[in-house]
């Protein structure tokens, strides 16, 4: 990501010759100030400008006191010198400012965004880990429960196996088929986070267009519990 690249075509805008605006004010009378560019002259007069602006047209001008000749574009008294630099910055500090501001603004969008999901992420990841602790932690407190591999209740299938064999009871005795749908998904959200960097693939995408139907396996089952990504199928999991 570019953080300046609004600023950076800013300043290629600003490259080479830009021409502003500027508006050279004149008096009531449609008089307007000119100034003879020789340093031994500095004439100051007045013209009209309409008169200016057909002299403009022959681009060279003649002092009307010492007769010294410059292009029309040199005339300018020291105040409007200093409009017309004044013109100039203030055109250069809008255009970036602009464009600083646009890329600030796009980088605190971002900079949001991704703090958002990883707080999402991370929440989603330390609850289920809690909930996998819990019922590993109650398990294990139950003096005729057989012994559970290692992170077991990892699989949401397999614990919930365990725990109908150790106490009769099911998860899906415990919760409703909505809560178990959303546990479910939840365990599979962290999957994907914890093993494929969150990148949903194809596995992933069908069950979310087809829920497990008869999730979870509780009863004579020969399934591994919910499918897990292809590539994780068969190894460990940390939690
Ligand atoms: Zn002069």
């Amino acid at each position: 990501m570019d953080v300046f690249k609004e600023t950076k075509r800013a300043l290629r805008q600003l490259e080479g010759t830009t021409s502003i605006p500027v508006t050279i004010s004149c008096d009531g009378d449609g008089y307007f100030d000119r100034e003879c560019p020789s340093e031994e002259c500095k004439f100051q007069f007045k013209v009209l400008m309409g008169d200016w602006k057909a002299k403009v047209r022959d681009e060279e001008v003649f002092c009307p006191f010492c007769g010294h000749t410059a292009d029309s574009t040199e005339w300018n008294t020291e105040e409007q010198i200093e409009q017309l630099k004044q013109a100039a910055i203030e055109h250069l500090r809008s255009s970036m400012g602009n464009a600083l501001r646009r890329d600030a603004d796009r980088w605190n969008r971002d900079t949001a965004e991704s703090v958002t999901r990883l707080i999402v992420e991370n929440g989603l990841q330390n609850a289920v880990t809690a909930f996998q602790r819990c019922v590993e932690a109650m398990f294990s407190n139950i003096s005729s429960a057989p012994t559970a591999r290692r992170n077991a209740f990892q699989n949401l299938a397999e614990g919930s196996r365990l725990w109908l064999a150790a106490t009769g009871k099911a998860y899906r005795d415990h919760l409703s088929e909505d809560e178990l749908n959303r546990l479910n998904r939840s365990f599979q959200q962290r999957h994907l986070l914890a093993h494929t960097q969150g990148i949903v693939d194809q596995d992933y995408q069908q069950e979310r267009r087809y829920p497990i139907p008869s999730w979870p396996e509780d009863r004579c089952s020969t399934t591994d519990g919910p499918r897990h990504t292809r590539s994780d199928r068969s190894s460990s999991h940390r939690p």
